[in-house]
């Protein structure tokens, strides 16, 4: 398996405010999977997201990318790690308001060791047009499009998306989880999305249900799922 989660857990707080967010998570998804994970809020979507993301530490258990715990990683290797593995797109763009769409995505083909290239990934996402705009002109689907071009641009092996259609209306919703799949597909990268949505299951490969920190469900579609 290419990322293995075994036996995750991780709280919050002392005594009265003790909250167990994930508690002993085990999860195993293979090189160019797409996996979403479904639940209700609070039920520790975004914190396993983040404990996958190195943002957040675990406190028990481990988490095996490429046969490296990355749980065990120092500070130094911990940067390395998410500069190679990891693109990350939220709810809120997060976009730098006072570059364009270009230059947004130009100051992560900056820190990449091998971008991809820019010009095919902005036709790949429709943004020729809008390359030279700056965010605040753009709607939102324009400006998760460009987002997803930034945390693409390194060609990482994992893109974690957090809520990334939460503030799309459903049509452009549609449009960016059809994106998402093109990338999918044309870069083998492996997609772990956190949603609320119920998305198109033939789109999926595994989809996970998550309630009070536990994994009270997993389908996997074995019908695409890639050879391990
Ligand atoms: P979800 O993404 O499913 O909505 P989260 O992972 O954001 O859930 O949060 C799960 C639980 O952990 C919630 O009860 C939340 O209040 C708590 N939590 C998340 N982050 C922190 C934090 N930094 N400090 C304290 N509690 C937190
Ligand atoms: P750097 O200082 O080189 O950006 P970081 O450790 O901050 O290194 O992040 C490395 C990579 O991890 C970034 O290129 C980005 O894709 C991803 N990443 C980590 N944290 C975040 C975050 N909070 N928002 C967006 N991307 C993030």
């Amino acid at each position: 398996m290419f990322l293995t989660i075994k036996n995750v857990s991780k709280s919050y707080g002392k005594d009265a405010s003790y909250t167990k967010v994930l508690d002993g998570v085990d999860i195993s998804i293979a090189s160019g999977e797409r996996c979403i994970i479904l639940g209700p809020s609070g039920s520790g979507k975004s914190t396993l997201l983040n404990v996958i993301g190195g943002l957040d530490e675990v406190e028990s258990g481990e988490i095996i990318i490429d046969d490296v715990d990355i749980t065990k990683l120092n500070d130094k290797k911990l940067v390395e790690y998410r500069r190679e593995y990891l693109g990350f797109i939220f709810q809120f763009y997060n976009l730098v308001p006072n570059l364009t769409v270009r230059e947004n995505i130009m100051v992560c083909e900056n820190l990449a060791k091998k971008p991809l290239d820019i010009r095919e990934l902005i036709k790949i996402l429709g943004l020729e047009e809008h390359q030279y705009k700056f965010p605040s002109q753009l709607s939102g689907g324009q400006q998760q499009r460009c987002a997803i071009a930034r945390a693409i641009i390194k060609n990482p092996k994992i893109l974690l998306c957090d809520e990334p259609t939460g503030a799309l209306d459903s049509k452009t919703a549609k449009d960016i989880l059809i994106l998402l799949e093109n990338i999918n597909k044309n870069y083998g990268t492996t997609i772990i999305m956190v949603t609320h949505n119920t998305p198109i299951k033939d789109m999926m490969d595994r989809v996970i249900h998550i309630k009070n920190g536990k994994i009270s469900n997993e389908y996997v579609n074995k019908a695409v799922l890639p050879a391990v």
